[in-house]
């Protein structure tokens, strides 16, 4: 499913690196060029995801034991290196023309090739975030923001581009491409932090643990006495738990068993993704007085 998504967001990538590829050739505009020069940034991240998520599906094996879903933060930072390398070719491009600006030609085609590159865009993105929440993948969160962000540079590129053509002020075109240079730049270091996030075993979000705890405190009344020092991290669509679950020190070893394997499947049941590890302990570690 994931997988369909990332091989449509290629598709799509494609065709309108083709469509901005272009309007650039029709107009000779710098502006326009930085904008499909996005988009080529959009293909290599799509190729990226597309491949991290081939890895991130392998079930776990011998040196994989966890699974390989972190695969998709790995191709998330790597989307964020490529979009810094977009910028500085942009700023070649642009800075001499802020000198001496170039009149454009064939402007009207050439825009209305461009929106139409945005509309498909556009279709893109909805579909992508809409998918990265269901799958909680942040490899297709991050390219359904990237593509939203371009969407919204193009169409502020073809409003400057045509102001350009009706007003003669030629030198728009190539402050209009800097400014998309430095707005790739920017949406390059939120790929990257987002990632790093999960790189570094961040834990679920507060509320969740909570959930968590508040789930596992109804389903062992009468069972065991207390749960304590939940630890979670995440790795894309899979997470982790682990816990301390305390008993009476005379609940016989098969018991406890029992009712670990019962909470472990549980969860996975409850909080899709989520694999659990217990340990358990005798009543002298508990961490709270009350029942
Ligand atoms: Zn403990
Ligand atoms: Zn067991």
């Amino acid at each position: 499913m994931a997988e369909g998504a990332a091989r449509l967001s290629l598709a799509v990538a494609l065709l309108v690196l083709g469509l901005k590829a272009l309007a650039y050739l029709l107009t000779g505009s710098v502006a326009l060029l930085s904008d499909a020069l996005e988009s080529l940034v959009n293909v290599a991240a799509a190729l990226a995801a597309l491949l991290a998520l081939r890895v991130a599906r392998k079930p776990p094996d011998q040196n994989h034991p966890f699974g390989h879903t972190k695969a998709e933060y790995v191709s998330a930072v790597l989307e964020g290196v490529l979009v810094v390398l977009a910028p500085l070719w942009i700023a070649k491009e642009a800075l001499p023309r802020l000198l001496h600006p170039v009149p454009l030609e064939g402007l009207g085609l050439g825009l209305g090739v461009s929106l139409l590159a945005s509309l498909l865009n556009g279709l893109l993105a909805y579909h992508l975030l809409k998918e990265g929440r269901r799958h909680r993948s942040p490899a297709l969160t991050a390219d359904g923001y990237h593509v939203l962000s371009d969407v919204l540079t193009s169409l502020g590129v073809v409003l400057g581009v045509g102001l350009a053509g009706l007003t003669g002020l030629w030198v728009l075109d190539p402050l209009l491409a800097l400014a998309v240079a430095g707005q790739i730049l920017f949406l390059g270091y939120r790929i990257v932090r987002e990632s790093v996030g999960g790189l570094m075993d961040e834990g679920l979000p507060p509320e969740e643990v909570e959930r968590i705890h508040t789930f596992l405190q109804e389903r062992i009344r009468g069972r065991a006495l207390e749960v304590h020092d939940l630890k979670t991290r995440r790795a894309g669509p899979r997470s982790f738990l682990e816990f301390h679950l305390v008993v009476r020190g005379d609940t016989p070893v098969e018991e406890a068993h029992r009712l670990c394997d019962e909470l472990e499947r549980a969860l996975a049941q409850a909080f899709p993704g989520l694999q659990a590890t217990i340990h358990v302990e005798p009543e002298g570690e508990r961490k709270r007085t009350n029942p």
